[in-house]
């Protein structure tokens, strides 16, 4: 049964580089939904 597993603990923060826009997923998004920019794990530091 694959029902609509929802578990908020394996999402991560995603921000765009060039609006700021913040997205909740469980994968980084390859895109910015709002500009199409690039996206970052908020919770990763830099590289
Ligand atoms: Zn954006």
């Amino acid at each position: 049964m694959r029902d609509v597993e929802y578990d908020p603990r394996e999402e991560s923060a995603y921000e765009c580089f060039d609006c700021g826009t913040i997205v909740v997923a469980e994968s980084c998004p390859s895109a910015c939904p709002d500009c199409g920019g690039a996206m970052r794990n908020r919770l990763t530091t830099f590289e």
